[in-house]
Order: C-alpha cells, then sequence, then structure tokens
C-alpha cells in the first residue's frame, strides 16, 4: 500500500492495528461484491451490524462502550473503509460523527444511555436531517419548524439527501425553534416509527450508489421536551457536527485515491501493448508519479489535522482546507487511474469509475467545494463572499 513517505512508521500499536483491522475487513468483506451492490443501487446492509461489533462507529469518543481511540486511528479507519467505497466510509461517518457525535456532546444523560450503546454496536441505525429541497449550502435559512405543543414539540418540514434515512431508527433534525425569541436551531431526536414521519428512497443516484439515500418528511409530527438535546443551540449545533465529518472525509478521501491507485499500478503492470507491459512508458509512469505525489502529500494534511484535533487546536477553516484538497485531489487521481485502464476501467470489476463517481458525491455534500473556497477565502481575507 502505498506509504512514500513511512508515516506507518510513527503509529503507536493501537493505530495500526485498527488500521489493519479495517483494511482485511474492506478486503475480505467488502472489495469482493461492492461492484455488485454499486451496480445494483444497495447497500450491504449485512455490514451494519459486523462494523459496530467491530467498533467502527465513532471510536474516537469515549464512555457508553466507547474506547476512546485517537484521531489519528480514527482517521485510519475512514480511510481504510473509503478505500473499500466511499458509501462504505458515509454510513460509519453519518452514524458516528452526524449522530452519535450530537447526542455525545449536546444530549442528556438518558438520551446518551438510550442511543449510544444501540449506535455503537449498529443495533440501531441513525441520520443526520439538514439539507432541505430549497436549503443546501444555506442551512441556516431551514424552514423545517418545532412549535411547542403540551410538554413537547410538533416539527413540520422536509430534508432531503439523507444518507441512511430510510432504514434509520432515530433521525437528528435540525429545526427552528418558532416558540422561541429569534427562532434559534435546535437539535431533535426523532424515532423514525413517529406518526406523521415518512423517509422515501431516492433511486436513480449515479454516484454513491452503494448507500442508501432518502428524504425525511415531516408532518405535525410530535416529540415530548426529552428528545431535544438539551446542550446546544444555534447552527453550531449541525455545524460541530459537520467539522467532525469532514475530518473524516479528509482522510477517507485519500484512502479512495490510493485504492484507485494501487489498482492503476498493478493494471499498468500487467497489461501488456506494443510487446511489454503498459507501465514502461514514460507517458504512464509520469501518471503514477503525479497520483503518488498528489496522495502523499493529502496523507500528510490529514496526519496534521490528526495532531492538531488531538491537542485541541483543530480550527473548521483548518478541516475545509482538507476537505476542499484532499476530495479534490482523490476526484482528479480516480480519473487518471481510470485511464490507465484503458477500456477495462469503465467497468465496476474495477475501482477506480466507482470511485471516480463516488467522489462526486463527496465532492458535493459536507460543503461544497465551492463554499469550503469561500470558508477558506473569509478566513484568509477576513471578507465573507457567501452573498
Ligand atoms: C448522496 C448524498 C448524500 C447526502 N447525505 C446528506 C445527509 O446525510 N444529511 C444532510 O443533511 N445532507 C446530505 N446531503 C446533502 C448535501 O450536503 C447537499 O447536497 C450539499 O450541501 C449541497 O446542497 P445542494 O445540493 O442544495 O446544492 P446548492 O446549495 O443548491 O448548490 C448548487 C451549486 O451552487 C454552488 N453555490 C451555492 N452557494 C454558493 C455561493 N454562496 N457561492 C458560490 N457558489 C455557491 C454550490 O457550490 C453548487 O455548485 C447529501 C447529498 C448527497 C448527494
Amino acid at each position: 500500500m502505498l506509504d512514500y513517505v513511512e508515516l506507518g512508521a510513527d503509529l503507536d500499536a493501537e493505530e495500526r492495528m485498527i488500521r489493519d483491522t479495517a483494511r482485511d475487513f474492506v478486503e475480505e468483506r467488502v472489495k469482493p461484491d461492492i461492484g455488485e451492490h454499486w451496480i445494483e443501487g444497495t447497500f450491504p446492509t449485512d455490514l451494519i451490524g459486523e462494523m459496530g461489533e467491530m467498533g467502527f462507529y465513532a471510536p474516537n469518543l469515549e464512555g457508553y462502550g466507547l474506547p476512546g481511540v485517537s484521531e489519528t486511528a480514527y482517521g485510519l479507519l475512514m480511510q481504510e473503509l473509503e478505500a473499500g467505497d466511499s458509501g462504505l466510509r458515509s454510513m460509519a461517518s453519518v452514524q458516528g460523527a452526524l449522530v452519535m457525535y450530537p447526542i455525545h456532546a449536546f444530549g442528556s444523560d438518558e438520551q446518551k444511555e438510550e442511543w449510544l450503546p444501540r449506535l455503537g454496536t449498529g443495533e440501531a441505525v441513525g441520520c443526520f436531517g439538514l439539507t432541505e429541497p430549497n436549503h443546501g449550502s444555506d442551512p441556516s435559512s431551514m424552514e423545517t419548524r418545532a412549535e411547542r405543543e403540551d410538554r413537547g414539540y410538533l416539527l413540520n418540514g422536509a430534508k432531503t439527501w439523507i444518507t441512511n434515512s430510510p432504514i434509520a431508527d432515530v433521525a437528528v433534525v435540525w429545526a427552528r425553534d418558532r416558540s422561541a425569541d429569534d427562532a434559534p436551531v435546535r437539535g431533535f431526536l426523532v424515532e423514525t416509527d413517529r406518526d406523521g414521519v415518512t423517509t422515501n428512497k431516492l433511486d436513480e443516484k449515479l454516484s454513491l450508489r452503494a448507500s442508501i439515500t432518502g428524504e425525511i418528511a415531516l408532518n405535525d409530527v410530535y416529540v415530548p421536551e426529552e428528545n431535544v438535546l438539551p446542550n446546544v443551540e444555534g447552527m453550531k449545533g449541525p455545524l460541530s457536527c459537520l467539522t467532525q465529518a469532514r475530518y473524516g472525509i479528509a482522510w477517507g478521501a485519500v484512502g479512495a485515491a490510493r485504492d484507485a491507485f494501487e489498482t492503476a499500478r498493478q493494471y499498468a503492470l500487467d497489461r501488456e501493448q506494443f510487446g511489454g507491459p503498459i507501465a514502461r512508458f514514460q507517458l504512464q509512469q509520469r501518471k503514477l508519479a503525479e497520483m503518488a505525489t498528489q496522495i502523499t502529500t493529502s496523507q500528510l494534511l490529514a496526519h496534521r489535522l490528526a495532531e492538531l484535533k488531538e491537542r485541541g487546536d483543530l480550527r473548521p477553516q483548518h478541516v475545509s482546507m482538507a476537505k476542499r484538497n484532499n476530495v479534490r485531489m482523490a476526484r482528479d487521481q480516480s480519473r487518471i487511474a481510470r485511464e490507465i485502464l484503458g477500456g477495462n476501467g469503465i467497468t465496476a470489476d474495477y475501482s477506480p469509475m466507482r470511485h471516480m463517481a463516488n467522489l462526486e458525491t463527496v465532492y458535493t455534500y459536507e460543503g461544497t467545494h465551492d463554499i469550503h473556497t469561500l470558508i477558506l477565502g473569509a478566513d484568509l481575507t477576513g471578507i465573507q463572499a457567501f452573498q
């Protein structure tokens, strides 16, 4: 596996063990049939519990049976899962960073006890409802609303593009609390079997096909007060979750690119044209050299993020830079890998084109590439260019 500047040499025993466990899992349990799932547009749901048993959901959190592994170990896990498929890493990111993290960070003791152990093992599945049909890049304009009713709230609105909503037991829904001054955004834990909740599946995606995506429609859905995340108010709630998930994406994208690279390198060595392997052509070597360099520099950025996160110095803007850079890198390099595979690269028998198509989603969700550019622009100049 490509590790050109020997970053693996600095890992501790636990980090190495988690990386290798995830790598073996992907090799044995994911790679054999992920291409078929991708073509069929299905997620290998039998892996949900298995991933839980292996501790793949939010292992960087502590308590409630969660081991609190290092941020490097968590990043390596995301890297290995996305070497399998971006849909697999999305499953772990949503469950861990977008559902378990807000419950862990902002939930009541009762909410933590009720949900964290079950989500951690994969016995329960969660989803994160922020995006709406009319509000994607600008979620603070959300229309989903909560109004006081008895000892709870009535929720109304619609969320779309929600990973795992059709199979979720609980949705973290972000809505404006219209009963409070200034209608702050608040997080609601909505069990999907409540009256008034529907979660239609979105089909016909041409990207992230091995991942279940749906809507969440909320029609007069009553949730008791105990279902409100008590310890956060405002956009800080959803945005802090996104920072956690984007951190995992910055690592994960490198895994997709690395898998595309390894596939292309092997293919170039095996495939013969004009009387010998295509790897002997300078044009192909240049592509491999560029790919290896881009992957290595992105790996370095991911490792640096882990150091900053570990010591509490990671800013959301650091994460924006890494998400933006590493996903663009993976999107570009998986296309070059596909090129090296010629016509065979157009099939699902090889991973590069599947990664390439998946990365269109990864480039778009969790803040589009453009939005991260604006976040960095604002940080560098002090001038917001969003509107
Ligand atoms: C497969 C998939 C899974 C997803 N999973 C989830 C999930 O689990 N939960 C969830 O809440 N959401 C999820 N999303 C939604 C995702 O986060 C949004 O698609 C994303 O935020 C972009 O929003 P949008 O699609 O409405 O695009 P828009 O916001 O309409 O953007 C359209 C284009 O305009 C550009 N643009 C927007 N604003 C500006 C600006 N100010 N300046 C310059 N350009 C701008 C964008 O960069 C983009 O190119 C998922 C999306 C996909 C595709």
